[in-house]
């Protein structure tokens, strides 16, 4: 049997909760972690359409990107379509998960999918997401070091890049004198001691460190562990938001445009002109994502792919990059993807099923 918390944690460990920005609400919006999966929908928005979707395909539980519920609710009464997709989902038993800017935090997230669909090569994330990496110093006794360190890496400690199993040790003497009422390991209560200890140290998202002090804890043999725990302002490579790269070739202006209209799939766009330059670099950030102009041109893109940009934002290309407004809901559309991909192949038996309810609520007309 499946419990919406195994699909929650799975979703997690590719996008941690942690990752989300101070002003989301991504996680569980109803439903009961514990209760069995019978079939799953996915979606961009959460919507009463989407809802009456789930129940005539069986499903009772359904993975978002968009939070239904982003601010807080005074009441439930149906006013809005916010609280009638939320009493529809209670009323049915159905669970709401979403997985939002901790998907686009992430380096396998929403915008990794945008840079494939356009065939980006030579990736990477266009501004880091700072404070997302620790570093834990643990001072162990010679004989177990081994042994705590293989519990660290399990729990996931000591992955830098391309390089797993990472830690650095030096030995030197470790002086302690237990208290009477202690229960040492080894030496006696009441007696100065001295032992042989590593100073062991491995660095670790931040996201795991409560599964890593647990390991910690759980293969160390004192009673009290000597450690020191550190939050480190190191770029980690993985969490941030918004990817940059380069299109196998250079383009014209009319050409990307057209490129970009079929890859995405696209009605049509707005963007600002760059003339005769060409575009070679390219950096994306589905949704709204105007706020990475500047971070766009310091990093020498000769585009920005993103969805909401305002009128005078426009102005800030400076002509220095194309500004392409492809639209929120077309840069955001395929995370149902991500979410197929991730959950089809942990799981084989439930039905995992992608919403076929157009919930963009804007239409185009020409
Ligand atoms: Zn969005």
């Amino acid at each position: 049997m499946t419990r919406i918390k195994d699909i929650t944690n799975l979703l997690e460990n590719l996008a941690p909760l942690r990752y989300q920005e101070s002003y989301d609400n991504a996680g569980l919006q109803t439903g009961d972690a514990q209760a069995e999966v019978k079939g799953v929908l996915l979606t961009l928005d959460c919507t009463e359409e989407v809802i009456e979707e789930a129940l005539q395909k069986g499903c009772n539980f359904i993975v978002a990107h968009h939070p239904v519920i982003f601010k807080g609710l005074k009441q439930l009464t149906g006013g809005n379509y916010v609280e009638r997709t939320i009493l529809k989902a209670i009323r049915n038993d159905v669970a709401i998960y979403a997985s939002h800017t901790n998907l686009d935090n992430v380096v396998h997230g929403v915008n990794t999918r945008i840079a494939e669909k356009l065939e980006l090569q030579q990736q990477r994330i266009l501004v880091n997401k700072p404070q997302t990496l620790m570093q834990l110093v643990a001072f162990v006794p010679v004989e177990s070091t081994e042994e705590v360190l293989q519990a660290l890496h399990t729990a996931g400690a000591g992955n830098i890049g391309e390089y797993s199993n990472c830690s650095f040790q030096v030995r030197g003497k470790g002086r302690f004198q237990p208290s009477e009422k202690a229960n040492p390991t080894i030496g006696e209560p009441g007696k100065p001691e001295e032992v042989q200890e590593n100073r062991i140290e491995v660095i670790f998202p931040a996201n795991l460190q409560s599964r890593v002090m647990a390991a910690l804890q759980k293969a160390h043999p004192y009673e009290e562990v000597a450690h020191y725990l550190y939050g480190l302002e190191n770029q980690n490579q993985e969490v941030g938001i918004g990817i940059i790269g380069e299109l196998a070739e250079e383009m014209a202006e009319a050409t990307f445009l057209a490129y970009l209209k079929e890859k995405m799939q696209l009605q049509g766009l707005r963007y600002t002109t760059i003339g005769d330059k060409r575009i070679k670099r390219v950096a994306v950030c589905g949704g709204a994502g105007s706020f990475l102009i500047k971070d766009a041109i310091q990093q020498g893109a000769d585009a920005l792919v993103t969805g909401d940009v305002k009128y005078h934002e426009f102005f800030d290309a400076e002509s220095q990059l194309m500004i392409a407004d492809i639209g929120h809901y077309e840069s955001e559309v395929f995370t149902k993807e991500i979410f197929y991909d991730a959950i089809s192949k942990k799981f084989s038996n439930f039905a995992v099923l992608i919403s076929e309810v157009n919930t963009n609520p804007v239409r185009y007309t020409f």
